[in-house]
């Protein structure tokens, strides 16, 4: 038995089996490339779901975070920290938007906007039960507030009672949406562009719809961007692609690029929904994630990232149109940027194993889709090389 194998064999002894792994430890990377402890190479295309926009071992960004660590890691929220401030800047003067929450994760994040949204509403009649609408294969986190918008009923089952759980309406379906909204409803959220469901973009009219039924209605928009948020799209927030802006958004992946830290971000309106007391958190916005964020802002500008993802996003989508156009058992090419997923006719589990035993870390969405969420700062080479392996992969899968 190699020490990888050991070490594989005692993770299953001692941690919770909430997760069926790939057999592999991860021990480093560099750059687009992860090593794991054998010393074996994969090119990465899952950063991490959706996390290690800037590569890894990125000397500027580990330099930040050293820097930070001999100054001071945690101070609790009842002190200012200059990082915090300077990360809440940034993504107020990015986003356009008004205030913002750090949190620990994107879940934590939805947990928040959904306070914001619930206090507004019921600032201005506190005798109603309120209750959200969210979209049918939704994914907004595993608390079992985020859990009950999370439209999926095998993430919900056995952990959120169904008179707990939000209305589910269709996505990209205003009128089933709007058949739903009742005066108990404070607020709809969704993802700009659904995740975990399966890669689907909203359409312009659904997002401009929802826009119209909320201010009509006087309720919340919340925008989840946990995924598709921070550059990921080729637009450094996925709603300035269509030109809504929500009431309350929700980051968090690549916010910190692999510190843990997500946020709510609130418009002038949500911003005074909650008063001191309403929130908190231990963690949160601490000097060490926030000073990851203003790294991950500085690095953003500086390489113009956003840029560069709608590039080589539009290669990845020639690319894989071209595998499309190969092989019939792929039956649908959807996504953005450098969010993108391949629809096949079958579970994709054992493709997935045989790329991983070519060197290639992909990841599914669903159990039939791959889905190509690599690191923001590939190249068209690693496209190529990424192309090159799952094509040999498809062929002697399929
Ligand atoms: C990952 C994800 C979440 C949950 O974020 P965690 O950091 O895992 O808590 C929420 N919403 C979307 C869209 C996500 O992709």
């Amino acid at each position: 038995m190699t020490k990888m194998q050991e070490y594989m064999e005692q993770g299953e002894e001692y941690i919770l089996k909430t997760y069926n792994r790939y057999p592999l430890v991860l021990e480093k990377g560099d750059g687009v490339y992860l090593y794991d402890m054998d010393g074996k190479r994969y090119l990465d295309f899952a950063a991490g779901i959706a996390v290690f926009a800037l590569g890894y071992n990125n000397k500027e960004y580990n330099e930040a975070l050293k820097n930070q660590i001999d100054k001071i890691l945690h101070t609790s929220n009842l002190y200012y920290n200059r990082p915090a401030i300077d990360a809440a800047k940034k993504i107020v003067q990015t986003s356009g938007m008004s205030k913002v929450f750090f949190t620990n994760s994107g879940t934590e994040a939805i947990e928040g906007a959904l306070k914001v949204a619930r206090k507004y509403a019921y600032l201005k009649d506190p005798s109603k039960d309120y209750e959200f609408i969210a979209m049918n294969h939704s994914f907004h986190g595993r608390s079992q507030g985020a859990l009950s918008v999370t439209g999926n009923a095998h993430y919900q089952d056995g952990f959120v009672p169904v008179e707990m759980r939000a209305v589910f309406a269709d996505f990209n379906d205003l009128s089933d949406v709007e058949s739903k909204i009742t005066d108990k409803t404070c607020g709809i959220i969704c993802e700009v562009v659904q995740g975990e469901g399966g890669i689907y973009p909203a359409k312009k009219e659904f997002l401009e719809g929802l826009r119209k039924m909320c201010d009509e209605k006087d309720i919340l928009l919340i925008f989840d961007e946990v995924q598709c948020g921070m550059g990921r799209c080729g637009s450094l927030y996925a709603h300035d692609l269509y030109g809504v802006k929500p009431d309350v958004l929700a980051l968090a992946k690549a916010l910190g690029c692999g510190v843990p830290v997500g946020a709510f971000v609130t418009n002038e309106k949500a911003s005074h929904a909650l008063v001191p007391g309403d929130h908190g958190t231990t963690y949160g916005g601490n000097p060490f994630a926030t000073a990851a964020v203003c790294e991950v802002f500085r690095q953003f500008e500086q390489k113009g990232i956003v840029e560069h993802v709608k590039k080589v996003g539009e290669y990845l989508y020639e690319k894989l149109e071209e595998l499309r156009g190969e092989f019939p058992v792929i039956t649908d090419h959807r996504g953005i940027g450098l969010m993108q997923g391949l629809e096949f006719k079958k579970p994709v589990g054992d493709l997935i194993n045989k790329a991983l035993n070519k060197g290639l870390i992909i990841i599914s969405a669903g159990s039939n889709i791959l889905r190509f969420v690599p690191p923001l700062v590939i190249e068209k080479k690693d496209v190529d090389e990424m192309t090159a392996i799952l094509k040999e992969s498809i062929s002697e899968w399929n």
